[in-house]
């Protein structure tokens, strides 16, 4: 048995996993077959995270902190969670090559996952040119024709990243203004190749076996445009992976985990929560960062609490049993 685990590998999971070694904790890491590292993975060029002026490429801003939580003892590994136990004292989360893992304590830090159109050929088509990353598909468009849908960080970054392989980079929003924040909006609008179609949803995909076209409709006239594309990449948000936990922690209205106040805790006790599966609002990797240095806190001061005898059942070290309180007639004597 452990002492505590964390599920996620992203910013929250990696930094809650240095917090917890540093406390002689020996976290281990469910990192995740696949997508280990988290969102990060897949972006270019990370420029605001502190502590690096000239900007660190995603992949190795999440390399360097796994790095530092190895440094201090956490261990890793790289399998998926099919199922977790969290109630009592005694937590259990079921790996994909058949594990089983007790812990004491949980750090839930899955993020979230990109959301889709719904269209049925955007998921029949998925892989044969409709994508929803742009550094791991990109380098498939040299001298062609894309899209990407959506008006929000992600969407203008895709879309300028694309810019290095594609002649032209169709940036297709539903409205008439974008979220993203001004400096993404400058970049993309200083480039040549992108062309921005305001007002417009993606109706249809086109192709048998890849993607052919797809088809827009105007917002406001209705006219449906067909555009030949060979690519479409989709980053209209994402929401929080929360489907293992579904009837075990209680989510707030807008799908994240409900935690007490600014305290990483769920509504079972031992189980925190930490990242973009707590977070609908800022989904920055320096937040996620903070959010996992709460619950790694958080699960400390839960360990802390606990019987000695499941502290040492989980590897723990024993506490001091505490002073005596001395007796006041003999301190006045
Ligand atoms: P987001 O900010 O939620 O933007 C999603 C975009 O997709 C919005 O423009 C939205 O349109 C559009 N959209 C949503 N559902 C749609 C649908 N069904 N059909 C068509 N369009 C749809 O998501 P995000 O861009 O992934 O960013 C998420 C968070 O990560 C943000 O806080 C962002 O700042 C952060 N982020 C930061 C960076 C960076 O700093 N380098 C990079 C990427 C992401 P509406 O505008 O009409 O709602």
């Amino acid at each position: 048995m452990r002492q505590i685990v964390i599920i996620g590998s992203g910013p929250a999971g990696y930094t809650a996993a240095i917090y917890a070694a540093r406390a002689n904790l020996k976290p281990l890491v469910i990192a995740s077959s696949v997508e280990f590292g988290g969102e990060l993975m897949k972006t270019t060029e990370v420029e605001n995270f502190p502590g690096f002026p000239d900007g660190i490429m995603g992949p190795d801003l999440m390399m360097k902190m796994q790095a530092q939580a190895e440094r201090f003892g956490a261990e890793i590994v790289y399998d998926d969670v099919t199922k977790v136990e969290l109630a009592g004292d005694v937590k259990k989360i079921h790996l994909g090559d058949g594990t089983v893992v007790e812990a004491l304590a949980v750090i839930y830090a899955t993020g979230s996952e990109y959301r889709k159109l719904g269209l049925a050929d955007e998921t029949r088509l998925s892989g044969y040119g409709v994508s929803w990353c742009a550094t791991c598909d990109g380098a498939f468009f040299k001298q062609k024709k894309v899209a990407v849908i959506g008006g929000g960080d992600s969407a203008l970054e895709e879309a300028t990243f694309l810019t290095r392989f594609a002649d032209t980079v169709y940036l297709v929003h539903r409205r008439d203004a974008f979220r993203a924040s001004v400096a993404m909006q400058e970049r993309a609008f200083a480039d040549p190749k992108i062309q921005v179609l305001w007002n417009q949803e993606v109706a249809h995909v086109y192709g048998d076996e890849k993607v052919t076209g797809i088809g827009i409709v105007d917002t406001e006239t209705g006219t449906e445009t067909t555009l030949d594309v060979q690519g479409m990449f989709v980053a209209i948000g994402s929401d929080p992976r929360t489907h293992l936990i579904h009837g075990q922690l209680d989510l707030t209205e807008a799908g994240t985990i409900a935690v007490e106040g600014r305290s990483s805790r769920t509504n079972i006790p031992g189980v925190f929560a930490a990242g973009d599966v707590v977070d609908p609002t800022y989904k920055q990797a320096i937040t996620a960062a903070g959010s996992g240095t709460v619950a790694a806190l958080d699960a400390e001061h839960y360990l802390a609490d606990l019987p000695n005898d499941l502290l040492v059942a989980a590897g723990g070290d024993p506490r001091e049993p505490a002073a005596p309180v001395p007796d006041p007639a003999i301190i006045s004597a």
